[in-house]
């Protein structure tokens, strides 16, 4: 990338001042990758998450997770820790998820359980009157589709209720929603070009392994490529455009073009943008992998007969592969993901933008023990519940995450271990 024009790279200031504080119970269900990240972040802030229920479908899951994190703050000195409790619920069943939401009564729900779960969970928040926060748009499990028609279909049964519904709280989506939002707050009149850039460019030694759950994501790279041109969608073999590009600290990466659920969004919030595209990293060793698994058929998602038993192929092979959350304690090197904007500045001059944070794998292991793709996910889950329960993100209905202020998002990420940067007037190399 040529050098920028300016780079006003100051980071804000965290000041407690402006938040209101008000104590408050959360659910987080799903005790994975994301959510051990998550519930280690809520951990850290006991004065906003007063108590935490970790729920999932392992309790010994939950309940190792809540050790992990007593261990955590103990080293780091941390004396008041909130009030945790861990539960098991499948989150297929509505009437088991309303049996704990009325056990519990938290104020909101923080699914980081798979997407196959948002519509079961939105079912029994509604039911009990509990907020709701995602980090992945609903799939149906027989089919790999996205789109966010079935959870933006509650809108107006939220906006009845007076209960507020945030979706896609990670960092894709999430936090590349965010940095749009912030774009057009602060830099642009009317943003023409979006290209959201995500590298990962961490090696932890194994042959082949997925960086969070390993059938959503195989589910999601196989798909056909897709992005936003002129007001409608270009559709493109899987993984069929590439280029390489120039990430910082990292250098030059090839970059794949793919379908990625918050375009949905953004180009119907931000309706200047006339091209919307999602780049994302693949080295060779993974690509040739991946091609194997889908020829012989072992990225399958229909049910097979086996020896008498109804598998699903891709089911199988996640129970085959590295589980994400081990890959943390020896990975090395970092993660790189922003937002590459152009448009129009505030007086109407020709203005390119790019803003991203790099990761180290390493340095999120010894905060969480988890890896970068797990921690850059958790924690903005933890900071939209923040921004949700100081008041700051409240809107009844169902949301995406551009809908809100920018602002306080972005500067209580960058207190919480993700910090910014920007690069106003550089060489967008798209
Ligand atoms: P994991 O597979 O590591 O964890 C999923 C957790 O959900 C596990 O604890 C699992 O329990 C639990 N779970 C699964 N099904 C049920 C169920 N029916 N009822 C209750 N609990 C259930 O996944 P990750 O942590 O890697 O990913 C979590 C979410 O984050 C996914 O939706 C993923 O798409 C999303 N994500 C979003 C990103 C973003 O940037 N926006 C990036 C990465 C991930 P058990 O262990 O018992 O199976």
């Amino acid at each position: 990338m040529a050098k920028a024009a300016s780079v006003p790279d100051e980071q804000p200031r965290f000041n407690p001042t402006n938040i209101q504080i008000r104590m408050a119970k959360v659910i987080i269900i799903g005790a994975g990758g994301v959510g051990s990240v998550c519930a280690h972040k809520c951990a850290q802030h006991p004065e906003v998450f007063s108590e935490i229920v970790i729920a999932s479908r392992t309790k010994k899951k939950c309940e190792a997770l809540i050790e992990a994190i007593r261990e955590a703050a103990a080293k780091r000195g941390q004396k008041s820790l909130p009030a945790m409790e861990a539960d098991s619920v499948d989150a297929d069943s509505v009437e088991q998820l309303c049996e704990i939401f009325r056990r519990h009564k938290p104020e909101l729900v923080i699914n980081l359980a798979l997407p196959y779960q948002d519509l079961t969970i939105m079912d029994a928040c509604l039911e009990c009157g509990v907020n709701y926060m995602d980090t992945a748009n609903y799939e149906p499990r027989d089919e790999a589709h996205f789109e966010y028609s079935w959870q933006w279909a509650y809108r107006e049964r939220f906006e009845k209720a007076g209960l507020t519904a945030i979706l896609g709280c990670g960092f894709d989506p999430g936090v590349s929603g965010v940095f749009t939002a912030y774009a057009a707050k602060h830099y642009f009149s009317a943003m023409e070009t979006l290209d959201i850039v995500d590298c990962n460019a961490g090696n932890h030694g194994k042959a082949f392994a997925t960086n969070f759950n390993p059938e959503i994501n195989i589910r999601e790279i196989t798909q056909k490529g897709r992005y936003w041109q002129d007001g409608q969608w270009v559709v493109t073999g899987p993984l069929e455009i590439h280029k390489e590009l120039t990430y910082p600290n990292i250098g030059g990466r090839d970059s794949y073009l793919m379908y990625h659920e918050e375009l949905e969004s953004l180009v119907q919030n931000f309706p200047t943008i006339r091209r919307a595209r999602f780049w994302m990293t693949f080295g060779q060793e993974y690509l040739t992998h991946l091609r194997v698994i889908q020829d012989i058929g072992m990225a399958r998602i229909d049910e097979i007969d086996y020896n008498g038993q109804k598998i699903v192929p891709l089911q199988f092979l996640k129970a085959v592969l590295p589980n994400p959350q081990d890959l943390g304690e020896n990975y090395t090197g970092e993660t790189s993901i922003g937002c590459r904007i152009s448009g129009k500045d505030k007086e109407g001059k020709p203005l390119t933008y790019y803003i991203y944070n790099n990761c180290s794998h390493h340095e999120a292991y010894l905060e969480t023990g988890m890896q970068a793709v797990s921690y850059t996910t958790g924690v903005p889950a933890m900071v939209g519940a923040m921004m949700f329960l100081t008041g700051k993100w409240q809107k009844p209905g169902v949301h995406n995450v551009e809908e809100f202020d920018p602002d306080p998002f972005l500067e209580t990420l960058a207190m919480n271990g993700l910090p910014w940067h920007e690069v106003v007037n550089g060489d967008l190399e798209l």
